[in-house]
């Protein structure tokens, strides 16, 4: 698919407003997931790119920042426009092409985005400082947010679009300026809106990208112009970036992985909770941070609860072309390692004596080209706590079902893991509610509800799962260094 819009193959470093190559030429494949044919070639940052584009950002921040929280938002709406204008028909195509969700789950993401940038573009006019007089002599204090400098955003490929925005949203507004390192594995969809930005009249060096590996994120970190990492991804890496980070004393914005549990209740009402569990298990074939890893069902509606979900999930459908077919229910998983790894989980788990109650495997319908990366759905019974698929991310279309006698036992459970991102219970009743919402340590929990994402609230993680919150007002925060000036009145002169 040749786009016009989007840089040319190899061509995809974004350095002071010029789309250029690698200073040594190198470059990445980049894999179509569903059938394992490569779209394009992708830039990787050399050190010397690396340098660049860190300097651009750092030669941008006075002039971005200078500007006044009006101006900073009219680009922002006008990037916000621009996107929805002209990319919202490519951007969703490259997303499904790069990292396999169905059409309709892309533009989801997308429109998403772009609402985002709306979002903190009438936050960018909101920012307010405080005074108030000092308590000792004639002093006052003023106490303003001044933007952190130049920003390192490390982007995951599951979500690299919104998670993009989530990052730029807030810190453009703010004041700061990027070098933006997407994933290797999805960063086209991305790029488009990144043009937008550019389109709506960012000054050059304001957002500059870095494509490339892993290495290139870690050498981004260490460049001295960066004074904030915001890291969304995995928490082996997320520790890695707060290690490195660490050593220069940079902040860090980290939104990393999770388990989340879905707690069905005795009075739960079952039609609501088992399409939403559904849903939230096998969603962008489980790959999203709040994906639902583990099942608890007070034990009288187990039987219930699992004919209903196993019956449900055996009419998943499973596409091997979201393009073609938008409304799949899922498609392929990103890479050999992660079926790998999800394989694992499912055979560890039935070694140990969970039984299979659906899929488990590859599909073997001749539909799936073999190069392309497919499991079936699958959701595992009588499952118990030490398993992996109960201890460790899957991130992978897998449900397994547990039981639990009292709210109690499910909440002690459900926390029993070093990730505490997202959790979902579903109850009518209010008290159980309230009491469970304060014991879960999780810092998004949806109360018969099967999503925690809400523009207007925080997200983030407790535990393993994160440091900072992002989106809503919290979000600004990781973005804004607070500064306090003590002036001191002294008599008017004679
Ligand atoms: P990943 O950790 O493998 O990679 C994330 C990014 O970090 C990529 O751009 C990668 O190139 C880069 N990277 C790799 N090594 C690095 C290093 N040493 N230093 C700096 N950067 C480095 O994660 P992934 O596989 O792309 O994404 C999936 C993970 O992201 C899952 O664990 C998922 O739960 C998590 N995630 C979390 C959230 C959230 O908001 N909490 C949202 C989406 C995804």
């Amino acid at each position: 698919m040749v786009n016009e819009a989007l840089p040319k193959a190899g061509q995809t470093l974004l350095i002071n407003g010029n789309w250029r190559a690698a200073n040594d030429s190198s470059t990445l494949p980049l894999i179509n997931p569903a059938n394992g044919t490569e779209l394009t070639q992708i830039a990787q940052a050399s050190a010397s790119d690396i340098a660049e584009a860190c300097l651009a950002a750092a030669n941008a921040f006075p002039t971005w920042a200078g500007l006044s929280g009006r101006e900073r938002a009219h680009i922002l709406q006008r990037a916000a426009a621009i996107y929805r204008e002209r990319y919202l028909e490519d951007s969703p195509r490259w997303l499904t092409l790069e990292n396999g969700k169905p059409l309709n789950d892309s533009l989801k993401e997308c429109r998403y985005s772009a609402d985002v940038l709306d979002f903190y573009a009438a936050e960018a006019r909101r920012f307010r400082g405080s005074h108030f007089a000092g308590d000792q002599g004639a002093t006052h204090s003023f106490v303003f947010q001044q933007p952190v400098g130049v920003v390192a955003a490390i982007i995951p490929w599951n979500f690299p679009v919104d998670l993009l925005a989530w990052k730029i949203g807030p810190g453009l507004a703010a004041g700061c300026t990027f070098v933006i390192k997407p994933s290797e594995e999805a960063p086209l969809a991305a790029l488009l809106l990144v043009k937008a930005c550019e389109e709506a009249g960012l000054p050059p060096g304001t957002l500059n990208v870095l494509t490339g590996d892993g290495q290139v994120g870690a050498a981004l970190i260490e460049r001295p112009e960066v004074s904030l990492v915001a890291f969304t991804g995995s928490v082996a890496t997320g520790k890695r970036v707060a290690q490195a980070a660490a050593k220069g004393l940079k902040r860090t914005l980290l939104e990393l992985g999770g388990s989340a549990p879905f707690i069905v209740c005795r009075d739960a009402n079952l039609d609501l909770a088992v399409p939403e569990a559904l849903r939230r298990c096998f969603s962008h074939t489980g790959q999203i941070c709040i994906s639902v890893n583990r099942i608890f069902v007070q034990r009288d509606l187990l039987e219930e609860f699992t004919d209903r979900f196993v019956a449900a999930a055996s009419q998943l459908h499973v596409t091997s072309d979201g393009l073609a077919e938008p409304a799949a229910d899922m498609g392929p998983l990103m890479n050999a390692h992660a079926v790998a790894h999800v394989q694992a989980h499912i055979d560890q788990a039935r070694s140990a004596g969970a039984t299979l109650l659906l899929g488990g495997s590859r599909p073997r319908d001749a539909r799936f080209p073999s190069d392309g990366f497919y499991l079936q759905p699958t959701v595992l019974g009588a499952v118990s706590t030490d398993m992996r698929v109960m201890q460790e991310e899957t991130f992978g279309p897998v449900a397994p079902i547990a039981s639990f006698h009292t709210l109690e036992e499910a909440i002690h459970a459900a926390n029993s893991t070093p990730y505490g991102l997202a959790a979902y219970l579903y109850t009518q009743d209010l008290d159980a509610a309230f009491y469970a919402s304060q014991r879960l340590q999780f810092g998004g929990i949806g109360i018969n509800v099967n999503d925690v994402t809400d523009i207007r609230s925080p997200f983030g993680g407790m535990k393993q799962s994160g440091l900072g919150r992002e989106m809503g007002e919290p979000g600004l925060d990781a973005y804004r260094e607070m500064k306090h000036v003590r002036y001191r009145l002294q008599l008017p002169r004679q």
